[in-house]
């Protein structure tokens, strides 16, 4: 396999100590980091990447989107969730097509690329379609594909739980092991509980994990609590879903217990500022999880309510959004709000060993090209990466020692092409009698 060698660059590591290096080396084999600091003498690179003015850190791991809603990117704009659901995105979805999915996640997959994502967990529908995107781009991925468990004639596709099994089994551990499958129960105000107890004792046979939406508004908390006499978290944990490593998305609005629930039950949280502000949600409590010792990572959401796939630009929005709202300008400081954005990420999808720049490591790793008036001077490369980098700065971006992009070129796709095909699918898809096909009630 091809060796790379990062010559002389500065490096945000994310390790233990949080150790930023000036002019180090980076030496990459067989898919990892074999050395960091300075390359062995007989280290022999098929390529060299010079790392004058780069900083190179961990790629980017985004822990909760919707790839394929590429297609329907400003296509729901200035709404309350529940209008976004029953006017728009769950209207659209009825002229949603299996080859919809691919085209939409190929130009989710460029844009990731170019934006230095290296890993994304991703909630859809015909998610086979995605796993053929993850497997070509070099991505690495943890798929779900979404069901309600309202029977099959009112789900998109066709599919049942069981259905979602057999693709869960047919792609967990594919493209050498950059691909994981989870189930994808839709959220616990959408899915009836039997169903819901069904997907957590499914998860334990299989031995899988769960990737679900929690607590995303006061009336779905309200509308838990009348049907159920719990809160959304602790209905789930009731229903012995948390049992199973569980990716939750948004979890805005929790009591204590509930945060002590999702603690003891290592449930990875995922926060999407981005979202979150859009749709005038609310705000994950992080400090709170953090203190628990939950594991919170970032997610941008999906294209419709975000709306890109922006991962620096979700970390900034993180910082600034919680530093605001709980009016404390040192929360998260330093290099913490990276680690959510990238090895918390990680560890969510289950890729734990990334998200750290050391020797032994997956080579999951971005370069910026920091040759740019906005990034100088130099005084804190953390603080420069988090608020005054744009994405366009990443020039390079590699997965498990593959490059995907050199100097901002794409490796692995036709982007020419996925545009293409993706802007005459969102046309297609929008541009014909379209009916609800479920509605929202919190
Ligand atoms: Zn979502």
């Amino acid at each position: 396999m091809t060796k790379i060698l990062i010559a002389d660059a500065d490096v945000i590591t994310l390790d233990g100590e949080g150790r930023v290096l000036r002019g180090a080396d980076v030496a990459i084999a067989d898919g990892r980091i074999v050395a960091l600091g300075k390359a062995p003498p007989d280290f022999a690179p098929d390529e060299t990447i010079d790392g004058t003015d780069r900083v190179v850190m961990p790629g980017f791991f985004n822990a909760h989107t919707h790839s394929p809603m590429t297609l329907v990117r400003g296509w729901a704009e200035d709404l309350p969730l529940d209008r976004w659901f029953n006017e728009r995105i769950w209207v659209a979805e009825s002229a949603l097509e299996e080859e919809d999915v691919y085209w939409g996640a190929a130009l989710a997959a460029a844009e990731m690329i170019r934006s230095g994502t290296v890993g994304f967990a991703d909630h859809y529908f015909w998610m086979d379609r995605v796993a053929e995107v993850v497997e070509q781009a070099g991505l690495k991925a943890t798929l779900a594909w979404c069901v309600f468990g309202l029977g099959a004639e009112q789900e998109i596709g066709g599919t049942t739980l069981e259905l979602t099994e057999a693709f869960v089994q047919r792609w967990q551990g594919a493209a050498g092991g950059r691909i994981r499958t989870v189930l994808g129960p839709h959220a616990p105000y959408t899915c009836p509980s039997e169903f819901l107890a069904r997907v957590a004792e499914r998860a334990r046979e299989l031995g899988v994990g769960v990737h679900i939406h929690l607590s995303e508004s006061e009336g779905q908390v309200k509308a838990s609590l009348a049907k159920h006499g719990l809160t959304p978290v602790a209905h789930l944990a009731a229903l012995g879903l948390l049992d199973a490593p569980t990716i939750a998305a948004h979890c805005i609005h929790l009591t204590d217990e509930d945060i002590a629930i999702l603690a003891e039950k290592k449930v990875s949280v995922v926060h999407c500022p981005g979202c979150h502000m859009k749709l005038a949600m609310g705000v994950t409590p992080v400090p709170r999880l953090l203190e628990a010792g939950v594991n919170v990572a970032l997610g941008t959401d999906g294209p419709a309510s975000n709306d890109d796939l922006d991962m620096l630009e979700e970390a900034k929005l993180a910082s600034l959004l919680l530093k605001n709202h709980y009016r404390d300008p040192v929360l998260l400081p330093g290099d913490a709000v990276l680690r959510l954005a990238t090895q918390n990420g990680a560890r969510a999808l289950g890729f734990a060993e990334s998200g750290v720049i050391a020797p032994g490591r997956p080579a999951d790793l971005i370069v910026f090209d920091f040759d740019k008036p906005h990034l100088r001077p130099r005084h804190d490369l953390v603080a420069n990466v988090v608020y005054a980098a744009k994405s366009a700065d990443i020039s390079h971006v590699m997965v498990d020692g593959q490059l995907l992009m050199r100097e901002g070129e794409l490796l692995t796709l036709d982007e020419e092409r996925i545009m293409y095909e993706a802007e005459r699918r969102a046309w297609r898809m929008v541009g014909q009698e379209l009916r609800p096909v479920r509605e929202y009630q919190a």
